[in-house]
Order: structure tokens, then C-alpha cells, then sequence
């Protein structure tokens, strides 16, 4: 039978739940058990696929094409457990499913509520997730929100009866506050009292408490958190403030012993802990050497969240290559007025920088200065990295001014264009509703003898996920391939290009896929480690 981890919040939000809660799930595995991680979100939102990058941040696409919240992508960096559409449950999923079942009739008359209709629902989803990998032996379940929220509320109850019929020893709750510093460096506990309170009369008892301060908590306060809380003294943790990197904190918490005393609860006998590749990353993270500046050129440039995963593997492959990864972000739009892209961007202008990246985005905003940018890296030799709609730009740039097409551009933008280069797949043409209907999850990609793709991967059969809607135009393949842009991975059946890279260049290259989904602090992707090696190249050569 599985044993279940419920992960709650208090107090506020933002305290890095979905990183302590993956945090553990890399030391249970680091003790050698199958960890899976669920979401559960409060948002009526069916999937986060139709929320704006500019409010939630980055949409994380799963193997199985599902679009979701970006707390998986923290699951995907910290451990290796399945993740599948199951892994996110929204409270839109939910009433989605009760409603239909009401329409057709399976409820046999009775009159459906929260209780027990919702929360019976929110329970078979948690356990259909903890069962379709017949090897998970623990399911993490972060509840998305904070106690007291009126949201959560069905989610908690769920939790709290699934506690209770799994038997103390098969289900325990971790919770999460936060101990703020009050004016004259005191640590208060009050708000993380009331906190568990909170979760008290929603019938929980946390079972293990992570207390987010400043710094690590002393004995004392322990103690006196332990007693007004009824807590044992041992079950308190701190996530303290880290100035290294995030990936510490499985580390932090080990120290801690926070994985024995949740394996000495859920009834799991102690076992040897391997953190090797958690010791060997920190190691690699303190023994780089120097700088390279990476200018991201895209359109949602205010929140760190919207390239959640391009940024975390852009830092993956800093450490891959021993060099520290500085973000230069750049709205796109900056580039199409007079703003040249030498000044903002070459040797001597604001930023400076030794490679560019152009992530992925949708629609016509900004889109002239990403072509610029591209256009200024291919002449001036300088790194190019393009993910989906950054391979697109790619492709423009090449109709635009390489084959002298002046309005070259993908239906996506332009309508009209004479030069369609990019555009939509036929099956894409009829499509009227947003929710879930792109070109979307794992597919395979083969790459050509002799690309930078391939030296990347070490093997022609890539398999990355998708997440857009258009194309490079087919009809366009002989006269862009005949001048010189090469067209590096395929299809399978060779029918849709995957791969632009342009010739007598350092490296510029373009993937209509996402690596940065798949990419770990552990395991950095390979297209991100060479584009990183790349700009650091270039930099010790000038
Ligand atoms: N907007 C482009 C498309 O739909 C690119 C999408 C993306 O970058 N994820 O094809």
C-alpha cells in the first residue's frame, strides 16, 4: 500500500511550498523509495494552459501533453517520480467530472454536494495518481493555497479523511509556515500558533511542521513552537533563508534529519541515504569560475515565473560548465525602435552579453525586435539560442534577410505575408477552442550526421515535448536549406522540421521542442549545456 504525504501552507503564500515539498520527495528518493508528486490547486481553472504567462507564470507541459501548473516543473528538477496529467488535480477538473456524472445521471437522484461528492472526487483522483505507477511507494500531495483559504477547503477535508482512513501510519501531514522577523531581529511564532489552529479545525493535526525564517530556528523557539502546536520537538524544521541556490535545501533538511523522522512516522524502516549527486551539484555550484551574460529576448520579461524552466536550466548548465549563468532580461519590444540591437546588446552597449536566448511566447507583440536580435546574433557570430517560437524567429530572420522575403513571417502574426515561412499545421486550421488543443506533449525527434544537435544529445532519437501551434512552412524547406540554413532533426517521417542551426556560426541553433522541461540541477539538458559552453567560449576568446 502507498503512503501519502499531504503538504499544506500557512500563514501566507509564497514561502516556497512547492520546493520544500519537492525537497523532501528528493530525500525519500535519495533513501531509494518511488516518490510521486500531485498538485492540487484551488484555481476553477480546468488546466493552467489558459492563464497568461504575465499573472501565473510559466505553463509546465508534461510527457503526456498535459499543461499545468509550474510546481511541476520543481517536481521535474528535484525528483524523478512520473509525471502525467494525473499529477495535477484543479478544482475545475473536479467540478467538471462531478457536473457530467450529475448530467448523466449517475448519481441516481440523490442531491450532489462538497461533501461527499467533491471531496470523494478530489480522493479518487489522489489515489488513481498513486496507482498508476505500480512502483510508487510514497505520494507527496501539495495542496496548492494556504489554510483558510476558502478554496482550499475541499482539498483539506479530502486530505484529512484519506489521513484518517489510511491509518496513522500511512498518512501524515506536513505543514509550512512562516516566522517572521519583527523590528530588533525577533523571531515571532504567534502567526505559525494560529496557523496550526487553522489546520486543527479543519480536523488536521500536522504531523511535521517547516517553519520558512530568516535563519535556523534555535532550540528554544522549537520547543516552544513544539509545545503550542502538539508537536513533538523533533518534528520542527527550519527552511532557512539560503544565498546559494534552492537546490540546497534537500541538503539543508537532511541535515535536519527531516527524511528520518517522516520515514520513522509513515512506518518506513530506515535506510542508507544516497545524496551523492544532491553533494556533488553543490560542489560543482561553489567551484565555478567567472561569468557569462545570457540576454533573454522575449515578451514576458517582469516576471521571473514566466521562464521558470528556461532560467532554472540555464542554470543547470552553468553548473554543467562551471560558470555562473547572469540573466540579462530583454524586453523584445526595446529592439524595434531606435534602440540599435548593438547598443543595447554588443560590446560596450548596456548589456553586454556573450549569448542569446529567444524563449518561447505567443502572439505579435515584440516579435520584430526577437528578429532583430536573432538577426544581430547570426551576423555578429554571437550564441543563439531558440526554443519554439525563438527557432521561428530564426526562420523569419533567414526569409527576411538572408533571401531578401521583406515581410517574411508566420501566419501567427501576419495573415497576409507573401512569405509565410512559418504556419499553422492543417490539422490546426479548424481550430476554435484554446483549452488543451496544440501540438502538445513527448514526441520524437530525429537529428541529422554532423549537427549541433546531435553532438548535443550523443544520439539521433531525441525526445523532448511540445507546445505551440505553428511551423516551419514545408514549402519553403528547398530554398531556405539551398541558401545555406540548415535543417538539422526531423520528424520521424520527415515531415515536420524540428531543428534550424545556421552555418559558419559558434552556435546558433533552434528546437521547435522544449528542452528546458526535462532539465535538472543534477542532469543539466544538452542543448542548454552546449549553448552555455558556447557563450563562454566566446567570451575567453575575446
Ligand atoms: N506561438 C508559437 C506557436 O504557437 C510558438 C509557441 C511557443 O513558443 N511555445 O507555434
Amino acid at each position: 500500500m502507498n503512503k501519502f504525504i499531504f503538504v499544506s501552507g500557512g500563514v501566507c503564500s509564497s514561502l516556497g511550498k512547492g520546493v520544500a515539498a519537492s525537497s523532501l520527495g528528493a530525500l525519500l528518493e535519495g533513501r531509494g523509495l518511488n516518490v510521486r508528486m500531485v498538485k492540487c490547486d484551488p484555481y476553477i481553472n480546468v488546466d493552467a494552459g489558459t492563464m497568461s504567462p504575465y499573472q501565473h507564470g510559466e505553463v509546465y507541459v508534461t510527457d503526456d501533453g498535459a499543461e499545468t501548473d509550474l510546481d511541476l516543473g520543481n517536481y521535474a528538477r528535484f525528483t524523478s517520480g512520473l509525471l502525467s496529467r494525473t499529477n495535477s488535480i484543479t478544482t475545475g477538473q473536479v467540478y467538471d467530472s462531478v457536473i457530467r456524472k450529475e448530467r448523466e445521471g449517475r448519481y441516481l437522484g440523490r442531491c450532489v454536494q462538497v461533501i461527499p461528492h467533491i471531496t470523494d472526487e478530489i480522493k479518487s483522483r489522489i489515489l488513481a495518481a498513486s496507482r498508476e505507477d505500480p512502483d510508487t511507494d510514497v505520494v507527496i500531495v501539495e495542496i496548492g493555497g494556504t489554510v483558510g483559504d476558502i478554496e482550499s477547503i475541499p482539498f483539506l477535508e479530502a486530505a484529512r479523511q484519506l489521513i484518517h482512513e489510511s491509518g496513522k501510519t500511512n498518512a501524515i501531514s506536513v505543514h509550512l509556515t512562516l516566522i517572521p522577523e519583527v523590528a530588533g531581529g525577533e523571531l515571532k511564532t504567534k502567526p505559525t500558533q494560529h496557523s496550526v489552529k487553522a489546520m486543527q479545525e479543519q480536523g488536521i493535526q500536522p504531523d511535521v511542521l517547516i517553519c520558512r525564517a530568516p535563519v535556523m530556528l534555535d532550540e528554544p523557539t522549537r520547543r516552544k513552537i513544539a509545545l503550542f502546536t502538539n508537536m513533538a520537538p523533533d518534528a520542527v524544521f527550519t527552511s532557512y533563508d539560503v544565498d546559494t541556490t534552492i537546490y540546497e535545501i534537500p541538503l539543508i533538511f537532511f541535515e535536519q534529519k527531516l527524511d528520518q523522522v517522516v520515514l520513522k512516522r509513515l512506518g518506513v524502516e530506515s535506510r542508507h541515504a544516497n545524496l551523492a549527486p544532491w553533494y556533488s551539484m553543490m560542489e560543482r555550484f561553489k567551484t565555478r569560475r567567472g561569468k557569462v551574460r545570457i540576454g533573454i529576448v522575449g515578451k514576458y520579461m517582469d516576471l521571473h515565473d514566466s521562464y521558470k524552466s528556461v532560467y532554472e536550466a540555464l542554470f543547470h548548465a552553468g553548473l554543467a560548465c562551471g560558470v555562473e549563468v547572469e540573466l540579462v532580461k530583454i524586453d523584445s519590444s526595446r529592439l524595434e525602435g531606435s534602440d540599435s540591437p548593438e547598443n543595447v546588446l554588443g560590446a560596450g552597449g548596456e548589456a553586454e552579453i556573450n549569448g542569446i536566448l529567444v524563449p518561447g511566447g505567443f502572439g505579435q507583440r515584440g516579435i520584430n525586435g526577437m528578429v532583430r536580435a536573432a538577426a544581430w546574433a547570426r551576423e555578429n557570430k554571437v550564441p543563439y539560442f531558440g526554443i519554439c517560437l525563438g527557432m521561428q524567429i530564426m526562420v523569419i530572420d533567414w526569409g527576411r534577410n538572408i533571401l531578401g522575403w521583406e515581410d517574411a513571417d508566420s501566419t501567427e502574426f501576419n495573415q497576409d505575408t507573401k512569405y509565410p515561412v512559418i504556419s499553422l499545421l492543417e490539422e490546426q486550421v479548424d481550430v476554435k477552442n484554446y483549452g488543451g488543443t496544440m501540438r502538445l506533449g513527448k514526441s520524437e525527434s530525429v537529428a541529422e550526421g554532423g549537427s549541433r544537435i546531435l553532438a548535443a544529445y550523443g544520439e539521433k532519437s531525441i525526445s523532448e515535448r511540445h507546445r505551440h501551434r505553428y511551423e516551419f512552412s514545408n514549402k519553403y524547406r528547398k530554398e531556405m536549406s539551398e541558401s545555406g540554413l540548415l535543417l538539422t532533426a526531423f520528424t520521424p517521417d520527415g515531415s515536420l522540421v524540428e531543428c534550424t542551426e545556421w552555418p559558419e556560426h559558434p552556435w546558433g541553433l533552434g528546437v521547435q521542442f522544449h528542452p528546458e522541461f526535462k532539465s535538472k540541477p543534477t542532469a543539466a539538458s544538452p542543448l542548454f549545456r552546449d549553448f552555455i559552453a558556447a557563450a563562454r567560449d566566446r567570451k575567453q576568446v575575446r
